[in-house]
C-alpha cells in the first residue's frame, strides 16, 4: 500500500510503498478515510535526529479517521465496518494518567509516541491503532472532515476548556496564527464562551478564514506591536492568549497583550521563549505550552462537531500529491486543514 514515510531527520517526507499491516492481539486495523496534514509535522522534518527519542522510519499522520477493517485476536468492544476518530496520543494504558484519559502526558516506555510520531500514523490506506481504548465512534460525522478533529479540534479545545472560567462577560480571547488549530479555536471560544475573539495571522486568506470562524476583530500580524494589540483587546488586555505558532515574535504579542490575571496557552511549537520576568507581564499571568488533550475531551469535541458548534474548513488531497501539499503548508499557502483521502487516489 502507499503511505506518506519519515525515513531521515531533516528531510521531507515521502510516497512509500509499504505493506499492508496485519493487526496484532488486542489491536485494531483501519482503513483510514481521511488523514490531517499537521504543521507539526513540517517540525518533525526539519527536527535534527536526537531532537525526540523515534526510531526511523515510520508513517506520518496523527490526524486520522476511518472505518474497522478488521480486529485482531481478543480485540473487543468495537465492530468491524464501525466508523472511527483515532485517539493520537498513544500511551500504557495504565499509569496514572493514562488512567483518566491523559494519554499524552504518559511517560511509560519514552514520551510523546502515538500515531505518526514515531509510530505508523494514519497517512496510508490502512494503519493500526493498538487498543478499541484509542478510538472515539463517528456516529455519522463524514469521517474526511473529522479526521482533524483530533488534534486540530482537541488540542484548542484542551487549551481553552481548562480557562473558561475566565472567559467572562466583556472579555476577549486573541488567537495568534489562524491555520489549522487557529481556525478550530476561534470557533470554539465562540461556542463555549461570551468572548470576543481577536484573530490575528500575518496571511490575508487566514484572517478570511478568522473571519468566517466568526472572530470579532481581525489583525493582520505584519508590524502590529503588544500595545495595539493589548488596545484590540478592549484596553485592560485579553484574558486568554492562545498562541498556535509560539515564536520570539508572538510570544512577545501575546506577553503584551495579556491582562492581569490572564492565562498564555502556547501551542505552537516554533520554539520561542516567554519573557516570564517580573515587570515585563501584568501580575498573576499564567502560561501553558499546552499539548494535545484526554481522551474524553476527544469524545466532547465529537460531541461540539456532531451539534454544529464547530467545523474544520478541509481541502481534500490524494496521497500522491501530500509531498506537494506539505511544501504549500510551509509556505504559509494552506487555508484550514488539507486532508488526505487515500482512496480518493
Ligand atoms: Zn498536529
Ligand atoms: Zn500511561
Amino acid at each position: 500500500m502507499k503511505a506518506i514515510r519519515l525515513t531521515a531527520w531533516e528531510q521531507p517526507a515521502e510516497l512509500a510503498s509499504v505493506p499492508e499491516p496485519e493487526p496484532g492481539p488486542g489491536e485494531v486495523l483501519l482503513r483510514v478515510a481521511g488523514a490531517g496534514l499537521c504543521h507539526s509535522d513540517l517540525h518533525l522534518m526539519h527536527w535534527r535526529a536526537g531532537t525526540l527519542p523515534y526510531e526511523l522510519p515510520f508513517t506520518l499522520g496523527h490526524e486520522v479517521a476511518g472505518t474497522v477493517a478488521a480486529l485482531g485476536p481478543g480485540a473487543d468492544g468495537i465492530e468491524v465496518g464501525e466508523p472511527v476518530l483515532v485517539y493520537g496520543p498513544w500511551g500504557c494504558g495504565r499509569c496514572p494518567a493514562c488512567s483518566v484519559g491523559a494519554e499524552h502526558l504518559c511517560e511509560v516506555g519514552g514520551t510523546g509516541r502515538g500515531a505518526g510520531l514515531g509510530l505508523d500514523g494514519g497517512l496510508a490506506e490502512y494503519m493500526v491503532v493498538p487498543s478499541p481504548r484509542l478510538t472515539v465512534p463517528l456516529d455519522g460525522l463524514d469521517p474526511v472532515a473529522a479526521a482533524p478533529l483530533a488534534d486540530a479540534g482537541l488540542t484548542p479545545y484542551h487549551a481553552i476548556r481548562r480557562v473558561l472560567p475566565l472567559l467572562r462577560p466583556g472579555t476577549t480571547a486573541i488567537v495568534i496564527g489562524v491555520g489549522g488549530l487557529g481556525h478550530v479555536a476561534v470557533q470554539l471560544v465562540k461556542a463555549l464562551s461570551p468572548a470576543r475573539v481577536v484573530a490575528v495571522d500575518r496571511r490575508e486568506q487566514a484572517l478570511e478564514v478568522a473571519a468566517r470562524s466568526g472572530a470579532d476583530a481581525v489583525l493582520p500580524a505584519a508590524d502590529l506591536t503588544p500595545s495595539q494589540l493589548r488596545a484590540a483587546a478592549g484596553g485592560r488586555g485579553a484574558a486568554v492568549v492562545v498562541d498556535c505558532v509560539g515564536t520570539d515574535d508572538t510570544l512577545a504579542l501575546a506577553a503584551g497583550a495579556i491582562a492581569p490575571g490572564g492565562h498564555v496557552s502556547v501551542l505552537g511549537l516554533a520554539g520561542g521563549t516567554f519573557p516570564m520576568r517580573a515587570g515585563a507581564v501584568p501580575l498573576e499571568t499564567s502560561v501553558i505550552f499546552s499539548n494535545w488533550g484526554t481522551r474524553e475531551e476527544l469524545a466532547e469535541v465529537v460531541e461540539l462537531a456532531r451539534a454544529g458548534a464547530i467545523a474544520v474548513e478541509i481541502e481534500r488531497v490524494p496521497l500522491a500529491a501530500v509531498p506537494a501539499a506539505y511544501e504549500r503548508l510551509a509556505a504559509g499557502g494552506c487555508n484550514g486543514r488539507v486532508v488526505a483521502v487515500p482512496r480518493d487516489a
